[in-house]
């Protein structure tokens, strides 16, 4: 390339958002834009592509378009010092009549499409594991209904308790699948309307209180006589719900006068439930895992307890959705403190 045709290609690189680079024949870089230094930081003008991308199978495939001149895509995974994942389009750069002089290289990042695939294919795993165990107990129990049982009323009647249970648990568990992809196509669309999230409370603990003294727990509830904050009132209802529940699960098991405190009130430009329970608390190296689908602490005690692991996913989204957040204040010993927070309607 002559140094006109080299001022060219930088100027042209530098017009393209994507990272691109240029090399001449004898692989020595030869131009490369902004988005390519990022990429590859060690990049230099005149020295050999390898000093800025260790990639056998890439410099291989540049050296074979610099001589046949056909394009080739070649794909690039680097696990250090963070994992990522790009696909190189390599191109010869040949002016008529004449062989290619250089070769350009068009990165494309695939690393959050292929994080995305695999959130979605762990999900899929996951969520057909969770609804098989109790299909197979299902089918399980009919046989042995069908077989051995057939002429035992008694533990016709007992298997069958466990068999509606089973049933419960997989209408709990294609429930929340349910709401957790409604919230999930509508999360970009935030709610408008004002509420009250203090009448809210109130109204969601007066609901419950059937459950609360079910568990023997005593609820009390701080609030002040109105906290307007923009919301979806069935939503957060949800949220509420699910963070009541899980202090009753997991905070309150012990039963007889358990404490479980709901507080509710305004800070900043934001109005928040802080749902705080008694109980054994979460070590803190599952708190930032804690909002994750079908993440559990303990997935025996959550399934025992009627759990599905979506809870907290959901009211992570619901959140999202309000543009407000999940805080989770917790040691082992301390209890725990899940607090939600939504824009007040004035700001
Ligand atoms: P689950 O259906 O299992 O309750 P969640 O998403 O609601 O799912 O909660 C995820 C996990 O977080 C629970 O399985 C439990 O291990 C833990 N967890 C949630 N709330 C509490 C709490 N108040 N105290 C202790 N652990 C909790």
């Amino acid at each position: 390339m002559t140094p006109a045709d080299i001022a060219f290609a930088a100027a042209f690189a530098a017009a393209l958002p994507d990272p691109v680079l240029v090399v001449g024949k004898d692989l020595r870089v030869a131009a490369f834009n902004k988005p390519a230094l990022d990429v590859l930081p060690a990049l230099s003008l005149g020295q050999h592509l390898v000093h800025g991308l260790r990639a056998p199978d890439v410099l291989d495939a540049v050296r074979r378009v610099a001589f046949s001149a056909t394009a080739e895509t070649v794909s690039w995974r680097e696990r250090l010092p963070v994992e990522r994942a790009f696909e190189v389009h390599c191109a010869a750069l040949s002016l008529p009549g004449q062989g290619p002089s250089a070769v350009v290289l068009s990165l494309t990042d695939l690393t959050e499409a292929l994080r995305v695939e695999q959130l979605r294919s762990g999900f899929i795993a996951n969520a057909s594991h969770e609804l098989r165990t109790p299909l197979a107990s299902l089918l399980g129990f009919v046989e042995t209904l069908q077989g051995a049982a057939r002429d035992d009323p008694k533990a016709r009647e007992n298997f069958l308790g466990v068999m509606r249970a089973q049933g419960q648990r997989m209408a709990r568990l294609i429930d929340d699948l349910l709401s957790l992809s409604r919230i999930e196509q509508k999360e970009h669309v935030r709610p408008s309307d004002p509420l009250d999230l203090a009448l809210l409370a109130r109204h969601v603990a007066d609901t419950m209180a059937h459950l609360i003294a079910e568990s023997g727990a005593v609820l009390n509830i701080t609030a002040p006589a109105e906290v307007i904050v923009t919301g979806d009132r069935d939503e957060l209802i949800r949220v509420i719900e699910n963070l009541i529940e899980n202090a009753l699960k997991y905070g309150a098991s012990d039963g007889a006068g358990a404490r479980v405190d709901i507080e509710v009130g305004a800070q900043g430009r934001e109005g928040f439930v802080t749902v705080r329970d008694h109980g054994p608390g979460i070590d803190a190296l599952h708190l930032p895992r804690l909002t994750e689908r079908f993440y559990r602490v303990d997935t025996g005690v959550s399934r025992l307890r009627g759990g599905t692991g979506l809870g907290l996913a959901i009211v992570k989204h619901t959140l999202a959705r309000h543009r407000g957040r999940l805080a989770i204040v917790s040691s082992p010993g301390e209890g725990a403190a899940f607090t939600a927070r939504v824009p007040l309607h004035s700001a």
